[in-house]
């Protein structure tokens, strides 16, 4: 296979194309506003139906728009001269979420068979997906000491109930618009992704957010105990928000991946009790630990084969996770004490 990697910054994108992002009151796409707009470009439309106070990041100078793009009208509006659209918009959380509120979830199919429709009538030159490991088949995640996951790995399908599911169809969406219509779709199957500027308490966090936020908690509150989901065996990979965005950059512009879902994930397999241990290294802390075992847990084990976009694209995030982690504990601490202070923090609980 021929590399055609083309960086967002090359002459193939100018600088003042549209790009509309979706979803860019949340963590990753706020993060991805933040990247185009660092890079240079000048005309970028940021959509959330999030209030605009309620957003992880406003960045100056992008148009930021409170839309709910499940509705076909919105969607339209949302996408009117766009160059590039990316879609990370979704209902979701961690585990606790999509396990619970699986409506939520698979209702996420109708911002996405909207938008991708209204993008190819735009005219846009190109769409990117968000999907997920979650589109996996469950049966290959039953040990924590698992294989890493392929991208032939989705199919004979038994993707997680709801969210995954949910991902599985718009990625065939995306598939078909190309196939059918000649639009170029790029497809991402993020493998957790973590790091500063995302939800950390309210029910929709993630384990790296949820257990720096315990820790902090212990130590303030002196009880110097923790709670654990499930019996911490439990293993994920977890990739920085920096890896991320840089990799929907280059997935989204190179020829060799249109409507080839791809993984984008870290392949450092960390099980939940070493997360505990490095989250309380970092906090300078030993706390007691409590198992819960009838709380939400998810698959056994996951991580990311990589082979694929080393391949392609010769690259693949490699953010230590100790030190992202840092990272993310150290803000997630400033907005702790915040909160305890009575200043306003992105609250992500009544959405
Ligand atoms: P997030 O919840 O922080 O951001 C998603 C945003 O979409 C939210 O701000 C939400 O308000 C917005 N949204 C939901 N419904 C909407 C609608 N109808 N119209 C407009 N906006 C709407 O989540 P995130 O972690 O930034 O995830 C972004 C994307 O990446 C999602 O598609 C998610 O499924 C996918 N993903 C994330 C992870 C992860 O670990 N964070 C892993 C796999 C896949």
């Amino acid at each position: 296979m021929t590399t055609n990697i083309i960086a967002a910054t090359t002459p193939d994108l100018k600088k003042d194309d549209l790009i509309v992002i979706a979803g860019a009151g949340g963590f990753i796409a706020g993060a991805l506003t933040r990247y185009f707009h660092d890079q240079g470009f000048t005309r970028i439309r940021a959509i959330d139906k999030k209030p605009l106070p309620m957003w992880y990041q406003r960045v100056p100078g992008v148009e930021s728009l409170c839309m709910d793009l499940s509705e076909k009208e919105n969607a339209i509006k949302a996408v009117e001269g766009a160059t590039e659209v990316y879609n990370l918009a979704a209902d979701m959380g961690g585990m606790g979420f999509i396990e619970r509120f699986r409506i939520e979830c698979l209702r996420s199919i109708l911002i996405n068979t909207h938008l991708l429709e209204a993008a190819y009538r735009a005219g846009a030159q190109r769409y990117f997906f968000s999907s997920s490991a979650c589109a996996y088949n469950t049966l290959l995640q039953q040990d924590p000491n698992v294989r890493p996951l392929k991208e032939s790995d989705a199919y004979p399908a038994m993707a997680e109930r709801g969210y995954g599911w949910e991902k599985l169809m718009s990625e065939m969406f995306c598939q078909e618009y190309w196939a059918e219509r000649h639009m170029k779709t790029a497809i991402a199957r993020f493998h957790n992704v973590y790091g500063p500027l995302g939800t950390w308490f309210g029910g929709r966090e993630k384990a790296p957010a949820a257990i720096c936020r315990k820790v902090i908690e212990a130590k303030d509150t002196g009880s110097h105990e923790i709670e654990i989901w499930g019996d911490g065996t439990q293993t994920r990979s977890f990739m920085y928000i920096d890896d991320c965005v840089f990799g929907i950059d280059q997935i989204m512009h190179c020829d060799d991946l249109i409507a080839t879902p791809i993984n984008l994930g870290s392949n450092e397999l960390i099980a939940i009790n070493d997360l505990v241990t490095i989250a309380e290294e970092i906090g300078g802390v030993k706390l007691q630990r409590h198992y819960k075992l009838d709380a939400p847990r998810g698959v056994a084990g996951r991580n990311s084969d990589n082979t694929f976009i080393q391949s392609v694209l010769n690259w693949e995030p490699s953010t230590p996770f100790r030190s992202g982690l840092a990272k993310t504990y150290a803000w997630i601490e400033e907005q702790y004490f915040a909160r305890k202070a009575g200043e306003q923090v992105v609250d992500d609980t009544h959405i």
